[in-house]
């Protein structure tokens, strides 16, 4: 007799366990449906995903390619855009300036992250005496432009805010890669991030020390108009950069150029 009723029994139990399944896939199937069905309402945030865009600070476009030499200049149209790279440095910063104040002439400073953090009463001077800021990276990497894209793209960022921060908002124009170590992805991913790639046209080699009187000589033989002078205020000993940028500064002056700023 048992067999028969447990039969029964497993058989509705199977029936009931069916029909709960069933009603779960409807369900299940059902919620879905439900979502799609308030639509309207949900297609806002995805139909306003592209507005994101315009809310990202607008800049202006620039070229992903080396600025190497520049424009402007007086009505000759001779100018020269002096560099100086990895300070600022607390022993040879102030006279540069000194020195290019008392010329009313202007510079770009590509700084190390490091030495800025170190050093803000310095950046914010170079910012307040109408000069110009580089991003040098944190740690004057010269690896950077052999990173993967997102490390690359990151090391830019988080070096140019640290400049901003440092000195108080400026402006950030450029950047240039340690030992001019480029790569086209670095160049790209510079002007991607607002900032142009800063090359040189006149490399006297003053970071060798080769004494102040061959930099100049180099300096006087190499430059013409639009040339990039790359320096160094900072990174070592920098005595012969200061003394040759003393000699310097007059002699570029008295043959008609004018001192500005890269474009
Ligand atoms: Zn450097």
């Amino acid at each position: 007799m048992s067999p028969p009723y447990i039969y029964r029994w497993a058989g509705l139990l199977t029936v009931v366990g069916l029909l709960a399944g069933v009603t779960a896939v409807v369900l299940l199937d059902r919620g879905p449906s439900r979502t799609l069905a308030a639509g309207p309402v949900l297609d806002l945030p995805v139909s306003t995903a592209p507005a994101v865009v315009p809310l990202a600070p607008a800049r202006p476009a620039i070229a992903p390619t080396l600025l190497s030499t520049t424009a402007g200049g007086g009505a000759e149209g001779k100018a020269v855009a002096l560099t100086f790279d990895d300070g600022p440095d607390p022993a040879f910063t102030p006279r540069i300036l000194d020195l290019l104040a008392a010329h009313r002439a202007h510079a770009t400073f590509c700084m190390v992250g490091r030495a800025a953090q170190a050093h803000p009463d310095l950046v914010r001077r170079v910012v307040a005496e109408g000069h110009r800021l580089c991003n040098h990276t944190i740690t004057h990497d010269a690896g950077i432009g052999m990173r993967t894209p997102d490390v690359m793209t990151r090391q830019l960022q988080i070096s140019r805010d640290l400049l901003a921060q440092v000195s108080g908002d400026a402006d950030v124009d450029y950047f240039r890669a340690p030992e001019g170590k480029w790569s086209p992805a670095l160049v790209r991913s510079s002007a991607q991030d607002g900032m142009r790639a800063l090359g040189w046209t006149v490399d006297p080699l003053d970071w060798t020390q080769p004494g102040a009187d061959a930099i100049v000589a180099r300096v006087q033989q190499r430059t013409h108009p639009g040339a990039v002078v790359l320096l160094h205020d900072g990174g070592g000993p920098r005595d012969q950069t200061v003394a040759a940028v003393e000699a310097l500064l007059p002699w570029l002056a008295d043959r008609g150029y004018s001192f500005v700023l890269p474009t």
